[in-house]
């Protein structure tokens, strides 16, 4: 099986970090750029980055990180697919899971990486794209058959976010921890699929102040299931399923804030929680440890079945360029650097 002699496929967390460009509103209140790409890999965080800061910052220890790949703000977004996710969809279609996850500070460009624009279609929409062009290329028929499921997790309730109600409940089948009467959407084609996300992504819960932004305390996870079938060496017609888990998470800085002081609300409690207990179990996954704590949250209880073992996890860091948010970028960037 060439696909485990990979590298990402196994225990190691795959890391990338991407860069998006300088906003307008950020470039108008005077911002300066704060971070450097070099060699595709490295990232250098400083307050200056003239060409002469940053030699000198070179040789200084600390602020320099390295990643699997980091992406400058030019980067395409079928680049960033190709990179970080390709393989994980050419995984699925051998009947293993996977998992890649958006983390960073709200305005990072998360939603973007993952749902993107309907002129720029992110990794959620470029991944199905590849899915069903490696089903059609395929040389055997397995009737296979695609579910998707979006849902979203705010405030450790879990909501389907295709076919919008009440709050769905947790239940531990022989398939593992299921959202008890979850939408599992068929999909036939690419086509309906842009518009499917649009409309759940406009389902997220929205902050109570903010209407129209969606709220930097929900997370939401798309889960792709193929399923078919294949032989197996008596010629017996076995089902195969593999599933890619695509999350774009929660803004890091409230968990990041509320984890240094006292739990204040619940809601901070809460989004602290899944956003912690995910950093837990990736740490625990890194260092190799047997015990690995799901229970803790329901974000982690979903991704169960899709984080570690014989599951590929990739985790992309997003950040902004600018000086302003200095602060989020360093916490994001030691986060990400923790998880390879
Ligand atoms: P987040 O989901 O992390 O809060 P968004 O994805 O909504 O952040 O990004 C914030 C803003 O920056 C949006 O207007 C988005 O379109 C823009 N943006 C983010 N990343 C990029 C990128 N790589 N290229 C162009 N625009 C981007
Ligand atoms: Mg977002």
């Amino acid at each position: 099986d060439t696909i485990s002699e990979k590298p990402g496929v196994g225990n190691r967390i795959l890391v990338f970090v991407r860069l998006r460009p300088m906003a307008k509103k950020e470039r108008e209140a005077g911002s300066r750029c704060c971070v450097r790409i070099v060699n595709r890999g490295d990232v250098y965080l400083t307050e200056f980055a003239s060409e002469h800061d940053y030699l000198r910052l070179k040789r200084l220890r600390g602020r320099h990180f390295t990643f699997d790949a980091s992406f400058p703000d030019s980067t395409s977004q079928q680049e960033v697919y190709s990179t970080t996710t390709a393989e994980l969809v050419e995984a699925v279609l051998q009947g293993r899971n996977g998992s890649v996850f958006c983390y960073g500070a709200t305005g990072a460009g998360k939603t973007y990486t993952m749902l993107g624009t309907v002129e720029n279609p992110g990794v959620m929409v470029l991944a199905i794209k590849d899915l069903f062009n490696k089903v059609r290329q395929r040389s055997f028929d397995g009737n296979h058959v695609v579910h998707l499921s979006y849902l979203e997790v705010y405030n450790e309730t879990v909501r389907d976010l295709i076919s919008p109600g009440r709050p769905l409940v947790l239940r531990e089948d022989k398939q593992g921890i299921v959202a008890a009467g979850l939408t599992q959407y068929r999909a036939y084609s690419t086509d309906e699929v842009m518009a499917l996300l649009q409309q759940g992504n406009q389902n997220r819960t929205t902050e109570p102040t903010r209407a129209n932004e969606t709220s930097s305390r929900s997370h939401a996870i798309l889960q792709v299931a193929v399923e078919y079938q294949v032989k197996d060496e008596s010629n017996n017609v076995v089902n195969r399923v593999g599933k890619l888990s695509l999350i774009d998470l929660a803004g890091s800085e409230r968990a990041l804030a509320t984890d240094q002081r006292t739990l204040r609300s619940l809601e901070g409690a809460n989004i602290n929680r899944s956003l912690l207990a995910l950093s837990s179990c990736i740490n625990a996954l890194v260092e190799g440890k047997k015990h690995i704590p799901y229970r803790n949250s329901k974000l982690t209880q979903l991704l169960k079945d899709s984080l570690g073992g014989a599951c590929n996890t990739v985790m992309i860091a997003n950040i902004s360029p600018s000086n302003l948010s200095f602060g989020e970028t360093q916490n994001t960037l030691h986060w990400a650097d923790r998880a390879k």
